[in-house]
């Protein structure tokens, strides 16, 4: 079985968030399991230059944006075991941001096309190709429609993963002539239609052989209009394909005990190592060195979904607690700029590095005592697995991939790995930082708590074998097709 998996970002590459990191280690892990798999991505200009030299030219071809013929290199890269092709085209990617851009549904266009185009240049013929969010969605949907007649084409199947169904790639209506040259057929249409614009997630929960999302309760909340970003019924008809597979960690990248990035390396037996991180941490940021006092963090993107408005709202009751607060993201400049004004006003107590600093984010799950994560939604979550690999105790919203992976501690029977609240509501989310804080004073608690997050397992193992099963049924299906 050959699999292509198709993916906008991907560790260490390219990352602006946690697509990145499960397109860095699921490919690793299924390769380890005997998968044969490669990797198609963009050929971006922020990767760095010593990668970029031991890229390969493999083949060069144009590709149909509509009228436009672009020019499309495919690279390629053996990098820690995995095959990697990488789609240059400098006018569409070689900028600065991956995303963000007027034309990022062109950019995308082309990525889809170029990416089924590369299989008559690449001497890799997938029997399937995995797709992973909106920048890959037209690739099911176009294979259906245009390419399945084409020779080499005819039995290749799609998986498509959704990572966060918020961000659909939603384009004028006009784009299926203008970047795909395809007619407004009725078929085309009805199957991209999303409120007068089309939408390339949609075509590719309608189009995909399997769909998958990123945790069993996202899977469920998905199908429900609180949380279905107006899909949920397209969802619901196709639940019969749909499945929810926890994401990992990179369990190597992600390692108390080896991590380069750490002042002093720990594991769950030596913890007084995980202290001396933290008054590293408190030094670094300029805050009072004081080990009794929690220090409560958040890394993470600053958008609505992750509940900051929450963090907002309580913010001054919260800092006239005994602890200190640290925050690492970027985003919305309503909420760096509140992050900003609440470092000014609590400079003993609150630091806030605005911007994306990934060897910083390490220092912070080491050095930090809870990690808080109240999110809105939440597809499925690395922060809180990260933080407990790193004995940092998180604090969560019962909410898709937070609510299958944190265990409200139960003081009856010492079980759990953190603290979780169920309503959006900020002051159940300090009603529930308080009791995390109330534990934390004693310290065999503590440590029982620390050492239950520390002894979960959210290695890719487990999900890469659900990976394969999955891809197996569809192996299955072909083979009963003929
Ligand atoms: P999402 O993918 O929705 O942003 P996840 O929790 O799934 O959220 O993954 C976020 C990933 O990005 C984690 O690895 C987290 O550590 C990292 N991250 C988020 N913000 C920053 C930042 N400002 N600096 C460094 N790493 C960050």
């Amino acid at each position: 079985m050959k699999l292509l998996f198709a993916v906008s970002e991907c560790v260490p590459f390219a990352k602006s968030g946690g697509l990145a990191d499960v397109a860095g280690a699921l490919p690793r892990e299924l390769v380890r399991q005997g998968v044969d798999l490669r990797v198609i991505m963009p050929k971006y200009g922020s990767i760095e230059t010593n990668i970029k030299a031991r890229m390969q030219k493999k083949a060069e071809y144009t590709v149909e944006v509509g009228w436009r013929k672009q020019y499309c290199g495919i690279e390629e890269l053996e990098f820690q075991g995995v095959t990697y092709y990488f789609v240059d085209n400098e006018f569409y990617f070689m900028r600065e941001e991956l995303y963000g851009y007027f034309d990022d549904g062109e950019r995308f266009a082309f990525f889809c096309k170029a990416v089924l185009d590369s299989l008559s240049h690449i001497d890799f013929q997938p029997d399937i190709i995995h797709c992973h969010d909106w920048h890959t969605g037209m690739i099911p949907f176009l294979l259906r429609m245009e390419y399945q007649e084409k020779k080499g084409y005819e039995l290749i199947q799609t998986v498509f993963t959704i990572h966060n169904l918020l961000f659909q790639g939603i384009m004028p209506r006009e784009s299926l002539r203008e970047l795909f040259g395809l007619q407004e057929k009725y078929d085309h249409v009805d199957y991209l239609e999303f409120y007068g614009c089309i939408s390339f997630m949609k075509g590719a929960i309608v189009a995909a052989d399997k769909i998958t999302t990123v945790s069993p309760t996202y899977k469920s909340e998905i199908q429900t209009s609180v949380y279905g970003e107006k899909l949920h019924e397209l969802l619901q008809s196709r639940s019969c394909d749909l499945v929810g597979i926890l994401n990992g960690i990179d369990m190597e990248l992600y390692n108390p005990e080896k991590d380069p990035s750490l002042f002093k390396n720990y594991s769950w037996k030596a913890l007084t190592n995980k202290r001396v991180n933290k008054e590293h941490l408190q030094e670094r940021l300029g805050l009072p060195i004081k080990a009794k006092t929690p220090i409560i963090a958040m890394v993470t993107r600053l958008t609505e979904q992750k509940g900051i408005d929450l963090v907002k709202h309580v913010f001054h009751e919260l800092i006239a607690e005994d602890i200190q607060f640290i925050i690492l993201g970027s985003g919305d400049d309503e909420y760096e700029h509140f992050f900003r004004q609440m470092e000014a006003a609590y400079p003993n107590k609150c630091k806030a590095y605005i911007g994306f600093d990934e060897g910083l984010a390490h220092e912070v799950y080491a050095g930090a005592d809870l990690f808080l994560m109240p999110s809105r939604f939440e597809p499925c979550g690395l922060g809180q697995m990260i933080a407990m690999r790193y004995g940092t105790v998180p604090i969560v919203r019962e909410t898709g991939g937070l609510n299958d992976t944190v265990n409200s501690f139960n003081e009856l029977s010492g079980q759990g790995n953190g603290f979780s609240f169920s309503q959006y509501n900020a002051h159940d989310m300090l009603f529930t930082i308080e009791r995390a804080l109330s534990f934390y004073r004693d310290d065999a608690c503590w440590i029982n708590i620390v050492q239950n997050a520390m002894a979960m397992d959210y290695s890719w193992a487990q999900s890469a074998v659900k990976y394969k099963h999955l891809y197996c049924s569809l192996k299955d299906c072909m083979i009963l097709n003929g």
